[in-house]
């Protein structure tokens, strides 16, 4: 029998105290309770035993209906029925559940060239390549793309899968403070330049990574600020659009979309599938010599299976309904009720004097708990409420700034959101949580 005095750790050792204690804090609240249905407008929880304080969940039978303010549904995608339920019914009859195989085998169907086709499109982009993770899309695209001897910089709250996708490639990385494009330019003045003259440039590449919306933060990143960067210094960019695409922009296409500026200043448009589209994997858009090279240096689509018969006719049915090529006006229709309930929530949040994160127009609003212990109580008192959020805290975000965080969809109704706003009023008052009696700034 080995023992620690043996200088044997078994592999969960660093594991346990820090979760286990975690997860028995959230026992109250809609985090661990399975889901028993579509993640839509609203969502069904398994209930838990109030004597259950196992990480494992036991089956009680009962379930609780909430409203859903936790899922990443912006554009009211994730729902079995209508047009893209329709289609994807039709297909799986069509071509079944799965490719069982990778691209480069005989896993590219019709169904992937058109959504690549229709991604590319969309973003304005000549050449895109689909993935079956979203994670994964990161996680395998930066070492197809960077190296040794090449420089990445990221923004510090850049999500985990371009810091996993960054650490593998090998490459030297160097963060910039969030968002502060004074950061930015000191990194690429001390790191591009050396002290060097202007004309010697030590790395092979240089990528700037950073996100679209940042999805703990509401944050939309400074586009036209980091553009004029790139002429300066030219570097090549990588935007991450996992929650930006379908949810920002006049036409729902994302951050260049929003600013008005145009896809070529932007090297790499990636995104996720996960989100505005109610389906599943991502993507990467770019210029074909880029993409074409990708495709036979991605190891994540050379080895791993293919995006799903399903999972591609919900893309293509979503993107199609977003411009308008089935069911005119009611893509248009989704992206103004998105932006609306957005404002509003926000608006309505800050009345009541909490003080909320991000910019004005991001559907992901996260609430400031502040103390730790917060956390369940807040989630707690929602779900009491009938009211289903995410809350966050340490490791994820810095100790002291828990948070709880709203993802506003368009398939909420305004009566939904006064709802919600009732029950933040009476869980603000309950737990102290209004900093101020009239507007707070956001972040
Ligand atoms: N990038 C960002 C910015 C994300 O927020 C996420 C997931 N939330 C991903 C990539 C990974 O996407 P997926 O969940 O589709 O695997």
């Amino acid at each position: 029998h080995l023992s620690a005095r043996d200088g044997y750790a078994p592999l969960n050792s660093d594991f346990d105290n820090f979760y286990i204690r975690r997860l028995q804090l959230r026992i109250n609240d809609c985090f661990r309770r399975p889901i028993t249905g579509v993640p839509g407008r609203f969502i069904t929880l398994l209930d838990r035993k109030s004597d259950d304080f196992n990480l494992s969940f036991k089956m009680t039978g009962t379930t609780t209906e909430t409203l859903n303010m936790s899922s990443y549904n912006y554009l009211g995608f994730a729902q079995s029925e209508g047009e893209c339920a329709d289609a994807v019914e039709v297909a799986t009859k069509k071509y079944g559940v799965s490719f069982a195989s990778p691209r480069g085998d005989a896993g590219t169907s019709e169904l992937h060239v058109e959504v690549e086709n229709l991604v590319a499109k969309f973003v304005g982009k000549e050449s895109a390549m689909i993935f079956s993770m979203g994670f994964g899309t990161n996680a395998t695209t930066f070492p197809a793309l960077v190296g040794k001897g090449c420089l990445i910089i990221s923004d510090e709250l850049n999500h985990s899968s371009i810091r996993f996708g960054a650490r593998l490639s090998g490459a030297v990385i160097e963060m910039f403070k969030h968002n502060n494009i004074n950061d930015l330019e000191r990194v690429l003045r001390e790191r591009i330049s050396q002290g060097q003259p202007r004309t010697h440039r030590p790395w092979k590449k240089i990528l700037v990574a950073v996100e679209g919306l940042y999805s703990m933060e509401g944050t939309m990143c400074n586009l036209p600020e980091i553009v004029a960067l790139k002429r300066k210094y030219k570097f090549n960019l990588f935007v991450d659009e996992a929650h930006s695409i379908g949810a920002l922009g006049i036409q729902g296409r994302g951050i260049c979309d929003y600013f008005g500026i145009d896809p070529a200043e932007v090297d790499i448009l990636m995104g996720t599938f996960t989100k505005s589209f109610g389906a599943n994997g991502g993507y990467v858009a770019g210029d074909k010599a880029l993409i074409d090279k990708l495709r036979v240096t991605n190891a994540g689509t050379l080895f791993g299976e293919a995006p799903s018969p399903p999972v591609l006719v919900q893309i293509s049915s979503a993107l199609r309904l977003i411009i308008g090529e089935i069911a005119p006006g009611q893509g248009q229709e989704r992206l103004e009720r998105l932006a609306f309930n957005s404002r509003y929530l926000r608006l309505g949040l800050k009345r009541l004097g909490f003080i909320i994160y991000g910019h004005d127009d991001s559907p992901i609003i996260p609430l400031l708990l502040y103390n730790p212990a917060k956390i369940p109580a807040f989630s707690h008192e929602m779900l009491k409420r009938k009211i289903a959020v995410v809350v966050v805290g340490y490791p994820a975000t810095p100790l002291i700034s828990s948070r709880a965080r709203f993802c506003v969809s368009a398939a909420h109704t305004k009566d939904d959101l006064d709802r919600l706003l009732a029950a933040c009023d009476q869980a603000g008052d309950i737990l102290q949580l209004k900093f101020s009696s009239g507007i707070a700034g956001g972040r």
